[in-house]
């Protein structure tokens, strides 16, 4: 493979040109109208304009992104995560059209894209999957055997359903029937399916995750663990390996468990098979994500595994370097999605300019980013800013390394959820290890957030000093405030 083009935007596509880059490989990016100075575009060696900025007229058109390919002399498609990944007719239409998709084959995609032919698939291979029904449900009156069998509260889920929506708890039996059909038609609508199923609603669940990596020989590893219960929305935003309690045994057999769900798809490249765990450590698989997923650098940080660059060995039929035993747990890292939303207002997405926007730097600190200062986040896309990642020898060295990390993380112009990750990163359960996906109802209230950080006259005025380019009132104000708002503020004179 010599030529790549990333059918991404942003921070992913970036991360995905870098390891390009160091196997010597060219890069192209797409990108649509709110992108064209993007630094995915700069980075890349060639750029291909998509369309107007909704997604649907840019990043998600396959046809035009699989011309460009055969224009440019591309050999293979990254989809990173989002737009087109987890779609198994455009990955058939790119190998089709004689190019490599760098990911699962159309086939694994499908089985894994429905949670139900998973929860299948999944089955046939002993997985410990969530007590409820085995298929999709046509008669109510059937369901509510079942759950009076599992007991209330349960949970509906819409078969088609992803990041975090087509889901619904119900709490007592009368309400059920009527909550199944209003399920079965929001996911008509929201995902063109209306099979719905139910699971046991697991009271007090964490969110462990196992990244996988399977190579077109029939070698199959599993890269430990993800910790991700600290959730909002049911969506991940904050995100570590390994988890703070997973046994060694426990690990091995969640690992192997993992391993078995790719087989069972026949999966090729990397992966991540999720678990919901409840109190007392059982687990059971919920769903495979076919792709690279955002949180992925915590692995990369423990195992000093390029997850990218074997995904794309793979992708060219080589086998994987590494075999099972050679993998171990190095540190631990941690980390923290930075989105461009309100904390204190229930975490609504927020838009804005980055009007002052300076990274943290030193020793164990990754931030993967797709923006430069004085850029908007656009309104079209996801609303992550960046993935600030920290490493440490230990749990706790991580922990407070993400602390020093965020302080040093100056962010004007809109407001992040760094505030809230501090407030996680503070907190005795946190520290502890004891917490479960309903960190955010159980923990959290805006009014907690530190007051100090929002010193917005002071940051108002490193603004204003800074568009005048002048250094000395900078210094000035920086001193003056060193002690009000973040001593990092201050330049120190020697
Ligand atoms: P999606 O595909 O939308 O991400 P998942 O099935 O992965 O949906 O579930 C997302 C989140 O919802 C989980 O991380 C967990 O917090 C919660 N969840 C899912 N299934 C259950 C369950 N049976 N009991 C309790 N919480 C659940």
């Amino acid at each position: 493979m010599n030529k790549i083009l990333v059918a991404n935007r942003g921070e992913i596509a970036l991360r995905i040109m870098k390891s390009a880059r160091e196997m010597g490989i060219q890069t192209v990016a797409v990108y649509s109208e709110a992108d064209r100075n993007s630094p995915h575009v700069k980075y890349a060696d060639e750029a291909v304009y998509l369309g107007p900025p909704p997604s649907a007229q840019s990043y998600l058109l396959g046809d035009k992104i699989i011309a460009a390919c055969k224009e440019l002399g591309v050999d293979g498609i990254h989809p990173g995560y989002g737009f087109l990944s987890e779609n198994g007719e455009f990955a058939q239409a790119v190998e089709d059209a004689g190019l490599i998709f760098i990911g699962p084959k159309a086939h694994s995609m499908k089985v894994m894209g429905d949670k139900l032919a998973a929860k299948e698939a999944a089955r046939e291979f002993g997985i410990p999957l969530v007590p409820g029904t085995e298929g999709a449900i046509d008669d109510p009156k059937e369901a509510i055997a079942i759950c009076r069998e599992i007991g209330f509260p349960v949970l509906i889920k819409a078969s088609a359903g992803g990041g975090g929506k087509g889901m619904r708890v119900v709490e007592r039996e009368e309400e059920l029937e009527e909550q199944i059909h209003s399920a079965i038609s929001e996911a008509k609508s929201a995902f063109g399916n209306g099979a719905v199923f139910i699971e046991k609603y697991v009271g007090s669940p964490r969110h462990i995750e196992v990244q996988v990596l399977c190579d077109s020989h029939g070698n199959r590893v599993h890269l430990f663990e993800r910790e991700c219960s600290v959730q909002r929305r049911h969506q991940k935003v904050i995100e570590e390996a390994p988890s703070a309690i997973l046994s060694d045994e426990l690990r091995a057999e969640m690992g192997q468990k993992a391993v078995d769900v790719a087989r069972s798809c026949d999966y090729l490249g990397a992966g991540t098979v999720e678990f919901i765990m409840d109190e007392d450590h059982n687990f059971y698989f919920m769903e495979m994500n076919t792709r690279l997923q955002v949180e992925h650098p915590v692995t990369e940080m423990i195992t000093g595994v390029d997850l990218v660059k074997e995904q794309i060995r793979v992708a060219r039929g080589e086998e994987l370097s590494f075999k099972q035993e050679d993998l171990k747990i190095h540190g631990h890292s941690i980390e923290v999605r930075v989105y461009a939303e309100n904390a204190r207002e229930n975490f609504m997405p927020d838009i804005g300019n980055l009007r002052v926007y300076q990274r943290p730097h030193g020793v164990g600190v990754r931030v993967d980013d797709g923006f430069e200062e004085g850029m908007d986040i656009p309104i079209y896309y996801d609303p992550m800013i960046s993935k600030l990642v920290t490493y440490g020898k230990d749990r706790e060295e991580a922990r407070l390394r993400m602390i020093r990390a965020i302080d040093d993380y100056k962010i004007v112009g809109l407001h992040t959820t760094m505030e809230f990750a501090r407030f996680v990163m503070k907190h005795e359960a946190f520290i502890s290890g004891d917490f479960d996906t309903h960190f955010v109802n159980k923990h959290f209230k805006p009014e907690y957030l530190d007051q100090s950080q929002h010193a917005d006259g002071d940051i108002a005025g490193m603004i204003v000093a800074k568009m005048m380019g002048d250094q000395s009132k900078q210094n000035e104000l920086a001193d003056a405030n060193g002690s009000a708002t973040r001593s990092n503020w201050k330049i120190k004179r020697l």
